[in-house]
């Protein structure tokens, strides 16, 4: 292996890496909606990983998308 391959490994290990932080970052749900501040049911944090709005607010936003 020459140094270009050892470099090109290097970056995707990192690249992975970065990745991987990213899933965990979004896959942790918010306890409370970050449109109007309530309480997100832990059934919903359960069943929409990574979810940071209430049921309401993430259907006006699904319809404003
Ligand atoms: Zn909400």
């Amino acid at each position: 292996m020459d140094e270009a391959d050892y470099a090109q490994d290097r970056i995707d290990a990192e690249i992975s890496s970065a990745i991987a932080a990213r899933v965990i970052y979004y896959g942790v749900s918010a306890n409370e909606c970050d449109v109007c501040g309530l309480l997100i049911p832990s059934a919903r944090q359960i069943a929409v990983p990574g979810c940071q709005q209430c049921v309401q607010c993430a259907a006006v936003l699904e319809r404003v998308r």
